[in-house]
């Protein structure tokens, strides 16, 4: 039997979205759509997707690059720019209406507009992110072993925790490992945050070092063949006094609870706001649900954040394939926060685990 080409054949489905979408040929200028599509890695490039066409255009930095990468594409490395030439290639045609999607700014979107004529153009976003919502086998391989690897080199660096180390210290061992286990680099700026840093959801790390009877919460991700990956995992640092062990405990088996709960919701046709209610509800019972103040999940896959949106507002129903966060949280100001962070794929009987590191309370 014939092997399909995936990025063909996800051109074809782009093409299959124009009636619903109501153009007739589709401009993409996202750089995570533009590798989805056609599997180019370079930093910049616009593809037009025709009916029966397809155009990759780039600059001339990157016209070997682009021949080895890109198939099934007339590959174009304009003088006078890409939007230009596009926009000449298009300009007069009879019956056309052109999309562009959520990489265009507002500038060039005048541009566009003014090339193209306002009635033969049309924004149309989440054409492309809506595909890249389900990942095929070979992305979920992909981004498992972006998470394994992210795993290792957590239990690497718990080995490096003890008084005195600075979150910043911690930053810059994650990030060293992750390249050196072979990342090409971390998917987002690593969070590592001390004591009451800890209760900061989206904490920067600062020299402040690590100290007894409190909270040490690790967020990092790395970036593996072009697929993210995401994990939060809090530790308790051991203290000679017990005073604030219990309430860490406390705090610590409701997080994982909530993450338990959300996780046995999630399955291919649950709504978000479910799976979000589920991890909601266990805090709430324990008076905590207002400091559980961002959302359970995101899809990742090419880029940290993607649809779906795991959350209370969330219209949106899980597919089959789509790769989610589970990350419920509680930060209690003054005192400390636990999140607990994994990946799930959504199938349709409930959640995979893609985030191998062990979830249970770790006193250091
Ligand atoms: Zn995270
Ligand atoms: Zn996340």
């Amino acid at each position: 039997m014939k092997a399909i080409d995936p990025v063909t054949s996800r051109i074809d489905r782009v093409r299959a979205l124009f009636p619903q979408v109501k153009v007739t040929c589709l401009l993409v200028s996202g750089m995570a759509n533009i590798r989805y599509l056609t599997g180019f890695t370079g930093s910049n490039a616009l593809l037009l997707v025709d009916r029966d066409s397809t155009v990759f255009f780039t600059d001339g930095r990157y016209t070997t690059q682009a021949q080895q990468e890109v198939s099934d594409a007339e590959v174009v490395t304009p003088k006078k720019g890409l939007w230009p030439e596009a926009l000449k290639r298009l300009k007069g045609r009879r019956g056309l209406v052109a999309g562009f999607d959520s990489g265009v700014s507002f500038a060039l979107s005048k541009v566009i507009l003014k090339g193209l004529g306002e009635k033969r153009t049309r924004a149309v976003a989440g054409v492309v992110e809506r595909l890249r919502g389900v990942k095929d086998e070979e992305e979920i391989a992909a981004i498992r072993a972006s998470a394994e690897l992210n795993s290792r080199v957590h239990a690497e660096i718990l080995k490096l925790v003890k008084p005195g180390v600075t979150e910043r210290d911690l930053a810059a061992e994650l990030d060293y490992r992750m390249r050196r286990a072979g990342a090409s680099g971390p998917s987002f700026d690593s969070i590592v945050a001390a004591g009451p840093n800890s209760a900061l959801p989206h904490a920067h790390p600062t020299s402040r070092a690590v100290g007894p009877g409190q909270f040490l919460l690790f967020d990092h991700g790395t970036m593996l063949n072009g697929y993210c990956s995401d994990m939060t995992r809090t530790v308790w640092i051991r203290s000679s006094e017990a005073a604030d062990l219990g309430k860490a405990r406390e705090l610590y088996s409701t997080v994982l609870e909530a993450h338990e709960q959300a996780r046995l919701a999630v399955r291919a046709g649950a709504r978000c706001s479910q799976v979000d209610a589920a991890a909601r509800r266990v805090i709430a019972a324990k008076g905590w649900g207002k400091y559980f103040s961002h959302s359970t999940g995101h899809g990742v896959g090419l880029e940290i954040h993607e649809s779906p949106r795991v959350a209370a507002t969330s219209k949106d129903k899980l597919p089959a394939g789509a790769v989610i966060t589970i990350e419920p949280g509680v930060y209690l100001p003054g005192f400390g926060g636990v999140r607990i962070e994994d990946m799930v794929v959504v199938r349709e009987n409930g959640a995979e685990g893609l985030t191998p590191s062990p979830k249970e309370f770790t006193p250091i």
